[in-house]
């Protein structure tokens, strides 16, 4: 279906697409008249003396018929044309939802991704959090349960959000090793499947090892301190024991400091967890374990292209036990390919007998790079309504757990318009991902296709950089990346470097 949405304002209509795309997620939908359209939208907003309005219109070309809607009128506080937008956004929401008849998910107007960042700001201005609750619902049309959670979280992150001068002196450091034993169907991640890249890993962590120690030396220089540190990927425990052993012991030796409290290493594959590589993890200070089984159910397992058994996830946890690791996460997927409300059911059993300290459980996106996009038919995924439930069924079997939610984001392309919720038992909140999430701390991505965020504590703008995804690219490109990012970590983030483009 071809949808036309206009406005005489651009921008206007740029930031009404998410709203349109939340109702018509496989609909073409642009920005210019068109004569082939189904549903012609068009969006506005108006200052009326000291208030703001936003409207849409809708046509529908076969039937003719047409709807409109206004929003109430606000005062104009702060950043007018932010105040334009939500209120265009809000139009076009209500306008959909009548003409379709139904609200597509929770979430209201809110397609951003890192929604929590709303309450901190909101926080900052001490605002209560009941009235923070009503204006996520009156101004989001967020529904009440979604807006609880959400200042819940915020609430429950504030001791971990650095004031202005910790911002200055803590960094947090992202390490990705973009190697995994195979390609899972729904992976958009940086990642390439050992059986046809490991020629390159070699090169790859020498090139690693170098930025590592180059960052360690330029952090050391300002006065800066590593808080936490992640390493992921990827799957880092793809590498082999002396590789490990050898990156573990860098990062160690170059970064972890007496301010570092958390080091996460992501053992993604259960498959890929051994004795020696737990003993180097142990060796070498990793304190929270991230073993993630996606699914406890062997079909589903098989289906996605991972090639470990539940039976796997299990004996490789209680190694990790017996090796004395006490904070382990696992991850699974809401929305995988051919899973029921009861096979959800089945994972969250089988997880509870585990008792991890965190379980962090995403909603599957189906991302443009993924094999499930590429094969729809194939891969039947679960309609919006199960998703939703099997949400529920989380969080419900983490709650058995004794868990609470503690971060929370959402992406674009999820299998119903959801989010991703981290849950932890307490004291067990991994202050990486909320750091990360919140975007109130400097993370510096180390490795392939790492995302580098250079916060200025001032104004909490943020200033982004990404390492080349492909290792080989990253190989080359090595002395560009590190220099680059030096330069950007002495707050030189506009500057042009000489050389690099
Ligand atoms: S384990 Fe993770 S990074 Fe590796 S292929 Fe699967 S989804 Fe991608």
């Amino acid at each position: 279906m071809l949808i036309v949405l206009l406005s005489a304002e651009r921008d206007l209509a740029v930031t009404g697409q998410d709203v349109v795309r939340l109702f018509y997620p496989d609909s073409d939908i642009v920005l210019q008249p068109a004569v082939d359209y189904e549903i012609m939208l068009n969006v506005s907003a108006s200052r009326l003396g000291k208030t703001l309005t936003g409207s849409a219109s809708l046509k529908n070309r076969d039937t003719g018929l047409t709807e409109e809607a206004s929003t109430d009128a606000i005062p104009v506080a702060g950043d007018e044309r932010n105040q334009q937008k939500r209120l265009v956004k809000l139009a076009l929401f209500r306008l959909l939802c009548r003409y379709q008849g139904t609200a597509p998910g929770p979430w209201g107007i809110l397609t951003g991704i890192r929604p929590t960042k709303i309450v901190h700001r909101l926080l900052d201005l001490a605002w209560e959090p009941p009235e923070i609750n009503e204006y996520l619902i009156n101004s989001y049309d967020m529904a009440p349960g979604k807006a609880a959670l959400l200042t819940g979280i915020a609430l429950k992150q504030r001791p971990f959000l650095p004031a202005k001068d910790q911002a200055k002196k803590l960094v947090s450091i992202y390490v990705g090793i973009p190697f995994c034993p195979t390609r899972c169907a729904y992976c958009s991640f940086p990642s390439y499947s050992v059986e046809t890249r490991g020629g390159m890993v070699e090169s790859f962590l020498k090139a690693l090892k170098g930025e590592i120690e180059k960052i360690g030396a330029a952090l050391t220089e300002q006065g800066k301190k590593v808080q936490t540190i992640y390493i992921g990927g990827g799957t880092p425990t793809v590498l082999d024991t002396q590789g490990l052993r050898a990156l573990l012991a860098n990062v160690r030796t170059r970064l972890v400091g007496d301010e570092t409290s958390e080091v996460t290493l992501e053992a993604g594959r259960p498959d890929t967890v051994t004795e020696e590589k737990l003993k180097a993890a142990l060796e070498y200070g990793v304190t929270r374990l991230s073993i993630n089984p996606q699914a406890m159910n062997r079909h589903t397992l098989l289906k996605i292209g991972r090639r470990h058994t539940p039976e796997q996830v299990v004996e490789s946890i209680e190694m990790a036990r017996r090796f004395g690791f006490g904070n382990i996460n696992m991850d699974i997927i809401i929305g995988l390919p051919g899973e029921s409300e009861k096979d959800v059911d089945n994972t969250l059993r089988e997880i509870s007998k585990i008792r991890p300290e965190n379980l962090t459980v995403h909603t599957l996106a189906v991302k443009r790079a993924s094999k499930i996009k590429e094969d729809k038919e194939y891969f039947h995924l679960p309609s919006w309504d199960q998703v939703e439930k099997m949400l529920e069924i989380a969080a419900e079997g983490a709650r058995g757990m004794g868990m609470e939610p503690y971060y929370l984001y959402r992406q674009k392309r999820m299998v119903g318009p959801q989010e991703n919720i981290g849950y932890a038992r307490n004291g067990f909140d991994c202050i990486y991902n909320i750091q990360i999430i919140d975007e109130r701390q400097t993370v510096i991505g180390l490795g392939g296709g790492a995302g580098s965020k250079f916060v200025d504590p001032e104004t909490w703008r943020l200033t982004s950089h990404y390492n080349s995804k492909d290792p080989e690219t990253y190989i080359t490109r090595i002395d560009d990346l590190i220099a680059r990012k030096i330069s950007m970590l002495q707050g030189n983030s506009g500057l042009k470097l000489k050389g690099l483009s």
